[in-house]
């Protein structure tokens, strides 16, 4: 298959990549010419595990190429990938669809019959919709409009595209449905499950994915700041509720709320969708606030180990990027959090493998540091945002004594309670029954 692949972001250059390497002819195209420019010479945008290596072997046996000229790439293409960024719009949080459409425009212009148009931008629902009418009010005909969104997660993204837990295609039209049985024959004849629906409920099921991964998160969360006063741990209660073939072990990790590039803005929409639709979501609703809350005060859970303030102290932030295996810092905790600690007039180091550069640009009056050790010199408090691998193996005694007041808040459970206070800390966990008010 040829396929035309618009956007090359997280989601365009993985999913370019996978089809490469399921042996389709991809070309990726973007319209900013210096992450083009960097992708032909071997210089990837993003920080993705194996991603780099992938991208090398399909380049190097012709199979994907990068480009920003459009026209060519779509003109002998046979599924047409609208893989853009739809961010939250400003004033209402609906997806912005702006860039999708502006691509579908474009694509308008060179499109030949009998090509299908897949949107794998995460788009609300009756998109496809209003993708069709763009492409009539542009004169072109015997064009599909299908719905493709996409599962994987940063940092193990190109696994999740090849073993993925199932496709979901939403194509009315037969022609649709089989050029996508073809592009995914490779994962069809793995048995991964590849589910055909309406184009709109495909569309909705990817936010009510989200949505309801972004509820159980909430939720477990909620369940810890509960346990936090009744002295019972969140971590054994995940575990027995999880253990429930019901519930499922999965995204029931405590910690200091949600963020990303899909989870804020897609509840965001999906509620927008919703109040258009007239039918509220409050779960989801009430998800967003609980969230919103929860990353606004981690900057009080330092206070409160530290005795009720941070002014003058010095505090060492591990871990920026919203989770590990990234250097995607969109809606990180660690911005709210450090943003808080500086305001109120904190000092603070940090350190993350990967992710300093990104957040360099974001968080001023913070000094990085080369690794978690020097990050924690003369800290009054170590805080670990992000869990890293490399967090959860670090000397907790050298820890101790190279922190000046030998505090350790951990925002994601990393370490067993009682090791890190023979260690010599003073240990903060999340749901633990430890953080008390003070
Ligand atoms: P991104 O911001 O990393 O990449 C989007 C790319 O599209 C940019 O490089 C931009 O320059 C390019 N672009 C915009 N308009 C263009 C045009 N007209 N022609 C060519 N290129 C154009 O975005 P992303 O994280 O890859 O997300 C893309 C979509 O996939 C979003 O809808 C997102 O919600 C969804 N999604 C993202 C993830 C994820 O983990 N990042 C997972 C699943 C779904």
């Amino acid at each position: 298959m040829r396929i035309a692949m618009i956007g090359t972001g997280y989601v365009g250059l993985v999913s370019g990549a996978c089809f490469a390497d399921f042996g389709h002819r991809v070309t990726c195209v973007d319209k900013d010419a210096a992450k083009i420019d960097g992708l032909n010479a071997g210089k990837m945008p993003i920080w993705e595990p194996g991603l780099e290596a992938l991208v090398k072997s399909n380049a190097e046996r012709g199979r994907l190429t990068f480009t920003t000229d459009l026209p060519s790439a779509v003109e002998s293409a046979e599924a047409v990938f609208i893989a853009v960024g739809t961010p939250a719009r400003r004033g209402d949080g609906h997806a912005d669809l702006t860039y999708v459409f502006d691509a579908v425009r474009e694509v308008a212009k060179v499109i030949k019959p009998g090509t299908v148009v897949v949107t794998k931008s995460t788009v609300p629902v009756g998109t496809g919709d209003k993708i069709e009418q763009i492409l009539r009010e542009e004169g072109v005909s015997e064009v599909s409009v299908a719905s493709n969104p996409e599962f994987l997660r940063e940092g193990a993204a190109i696994a999740d595209f090849k073993h993925p837990d199932r496709i979901v295609v939403g194509a009315e039209e037969d022609h649709a449905q089989d050029v996508l049985r073809e592009i995914y024959r490779p994962l069809f004849l793995n048995r991964a499950p590849i589910l055909i629906t309406g184009r709109r409920t495909a569309e909705l099921t990817k936010y009510a994915a989200n949505a309801f991964l972004a509820v159980k998160i909430s939720f477990i969360n909620e369940i810890a700041d509960l346990c936090e006063v009744v002295d019972a741990d969140v971590q054994d209660v995940a575990r027995g509720i999880g253990l429930d073939n019901r519930i499922g072990p999965k995204f029931l990790h405590a910690g200091p709320g949600y963020g990303g590039s899909c989870f804020p803005k897609d509840t965001l929409a999906l509620l927008k969708t919703a109040d258009d639709a007239g039918v509220d979501q409050r779960i989801v609703r009430t998800t967003v606030a609980v969230n919103d809350e929860r990353k606004e005060q981690l900057v009080e859970r330092v206070e409160r180990a530290l005795g009720g303030s941070v002014s003058g102290k010095r505090v060492a932030v591990l871990g920026l990027a919203f989770k590990p295996n990234t250097d995607d810092m969109r809606e990180a905790p660690s911005i709210p959090l450090v943003k808080g600690l500086v305001e109120r007039g904190a000092k603070v180091s940090a350190f993350d493998p990967v992710a300093a550069e990104q957040a360099e640009k974001i968080l001023s009056g913070v000094e990085f540091a080369n690794d978690a050790y020097a990050a924690a010199d003369g800290a009054d408090a170590l805080v670990i945002v992000t869990e890293w691998d490399e967090f959860r193996a670090l000397d907790l005694e050298r820890i101790a004594s190279s922190l000046q007041g030998k505090v350790l808040v951990d925002l994601r459970n990393v370490y067993d309670p009682d090791e890190a206070e023979e260690a010599g800390l003073v240990y903060f966990g999340i749901g633990r029954g430890r953080i008390q008010a003070s």
